[in-house]
């Protein structure tokens, strides 16, 4: 690929990039509507109940059917891990490192295609499916730098006498399962498998319904790349029956999961409860900005029209609350709404459409119902508010990208819509833009546009938020790239305490063993 994409990638003007992914678009439409098995030590399952996926640009593609995996598919795989688990650590991090650079290289010779058939299933722009497959492909190659650098994490420790070796060594816990959401249906259930698997444990996926295809498109790149069976196991179906069995299972060792707040919580108070395992949630965010005066106004409006619109508002570091010190108050709203009024709604497939659809027609009734919210509570539309239903527009899920100002104490503040829908108010300054920004039980991303280095250093220092942007255009809270920006939530956005992509990730998957040894 000529141009390299990251989320920060501003417009996709390239010729090749564009002919490239809209030959895709073609080829790959015969991989469409096909029926899919689960994959539990490498044999694909597909006498079980089938459930449908359809495109939610156009109700009337396919895109594929999935089978419905059983509890008895669950502890078969479960199993097959378990009793694969020790020669796959056997197998030492050179070879496992060496395997997940094969398959970033094929799953980079494949971008355009897998990226197509995301389009397909998720209604992303291409910019953002290229990008969901870019960072993968970068986990892989991050990861097995991260675990080259620190020499397979075995590390020399002091010794007490000459006949004395002592060494720490970070080993795999076993078999860890991965619980991946719809938004990012590769990058998410490819990159906590990547972690796993690279530091030796075995894994089993149970991606989002909408997303399957994606998981079961990892699976083929990994077993392209010489992936063993007992190494990857995919299992769709329903969260709560497939994914609630196995994340309680006594053979279970390590979670991660991604998604909700509360599926996250539930599984966080449950999962351990018989045996102590570590169960490690990334969940949502309700991620705020704040613009003083002495910021850049037509910056700060590019960064919050990206992080507010970009996949349609469905990204957990969306940007959703808009903190604006009065006196620039009315000229940054302005230049907001008719930003936002500029922006192209449509099928991903057209070059000019920077936002695609919402995933489902359950999500545009959360949008009506956060819009009359807004209008029955005392707020204002300032600019969209509209289901759009003009021509094939009324085939899939699309809406207005929209922006609001309401009460303070209106649930549009406080929860998390996953949405495209931005609200905005004025604030004496950033004293109490901060104090509004963390009053939420969320913490995953934050933004600010200031050229104040007084008010910067405040900022960063007080801001309750695992991934902290300033003055970014590209995205005022969206657009974590692996090695660039680590990303991971504090308070009720994320337990690990170490994002994803980033320095210290590999490490949740691994516990120590000191070694003693005398001689
Ligand atoms: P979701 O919580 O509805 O589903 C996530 C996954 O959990 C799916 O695979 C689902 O089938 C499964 N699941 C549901 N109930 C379960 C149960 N009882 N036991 C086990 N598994 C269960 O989330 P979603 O709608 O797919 O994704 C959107 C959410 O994900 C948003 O809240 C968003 O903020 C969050 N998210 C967070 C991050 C992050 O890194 N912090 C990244 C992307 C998305």
């Amino acid at each position: 690929m000529a141009l390299k994409i990251t989320y920060a990638t501003m417009s996709a003007d390239n010729e090749e990039l564009n002919a490239s992914f809209e030959k895709a678009v073609v080829d790959v439409q015969s991989r469409l509507g096909q029926s899919h098995g689960v994959i539990v030590n490498g044999e694909h399952r597909r006498d079980r109940d089938l459930y449908e996926e359809v495109s939610p640009i156009d109700r009337d593609i396919l895109v594929g059917r999935y089978a419905q995996a059983t509890n008895d598919d669950v502890d078969d795989a479960i199993s097959a891990a378990s009793v694969f688990a020790p020669e796959w650590e056997a197998w030492g991090w050179e070879a496992r490192r060496d395997l997940m650079l094969t398959a970033a290289d094929i799953m980079e010779e494949q971008i355009f295609e897998i990226s197509a058939l995301m389009s397909y299933e998720i209604g992303k722009s291409r910019l953002e499916s290229l990008g969901d497959m870019a960072e993968t492909v970068e986990f892989f190659r991050y990861y097995a730098r991260q675990i080259t650098d620190h020499d397979g994490f075995v590390t020399p420790l002091n010794s007490l006498g000459a006949t004395e070796t002592n060494t720490s060594v970070l080993r795999p816990y076993g078999v860890w399962a991965v619980i991946s959401p719809f938004n990012f249906p590769m990058a998410l259930a490819a990159g906590p498998s990547i972690g796993a698997l690279l530091t030796g444990n075995t894994v089993i996926v149970k991606p989002s319904n909408t997303g399957a295809l994606m998981a079961l498109e990892f699976y083929r790149v990994m077993d392209e790349a010489g992936l063993p069976d007992g190494a990857l196991h995919i299992l769709t179906g329903a969260g709560v029956v497939i994914g609630e069995h196995m994340t309680h299972h006594d053979d279970v060792d390590g979670i991660t999961f991604t998604g909700s707040y509360p599926v996250g919580m539930h599984l966080l108070q449950t999962a351990s409860e018989k045996r102590p395992k570590p169960v490690s949630c990334e969940m949502g965010g309700k991620n705020p900005v704040i613009v003083t005066r002495s910021a850049d106004l037509d910056l700060a409006t590019q960064g919050i029209v990206r992080g507010a619109f970009g996949l349609s508002g469905q990204k957990c570091s969306a940007t959703s609350r808009v903190y604006v010190e009065h006196s620039v108050h009315d000229e940054l709203v302005d230049k907001l709404v008719d930003a936002t009024a500029r922006i192209q709604v449509g099928s991903p497939f057209d070059r000019s459409s920077f936002m695609g659809p919402l995933i489902e027609r359950g999500v545009v009734t959360r949008f009506e119902k956060a819009v009359d919210e807004v209008r029955s509570g005392g707020g204002t539309i300032l600019v969209g508010g509209n289901v759009l239903t003009d021509g094939d527009l009324t085939r899939g899920h699309f809406v207005e990208p929209t922006v609001v100002t309401a009460p303070l104490d209106s649930w549009i503040w406080s929860e998390e819509l996953f949405i495209p829908l931005v609200a905005v108010t004025g604030v004496s300054g950033l004293e109490e833009g901060i104090a509004l920004s963390n009053d939420t039980e969320f913490g995953l991303t934050a933004g600010l546009f200031s050229t104040d280095e007084r008010e910067i250093d405040k900022w960063f220092g007080e801001i309750e938020a695992g991934v902290a942007y300033v003055n970014r255009a590209a995205g005022a809270t969206t657009g974590a790239w692996p090695d660039i920006q680590s990303f991971g939530g504090w308070k009720g956005s994320g337990t690990s305490g170490a994002g994803g992509g980033g320095p210290w990730y590999l490490r949740q998957y691994m516990r120590e063993q000191s070694r003693t040894l005398i001689r």
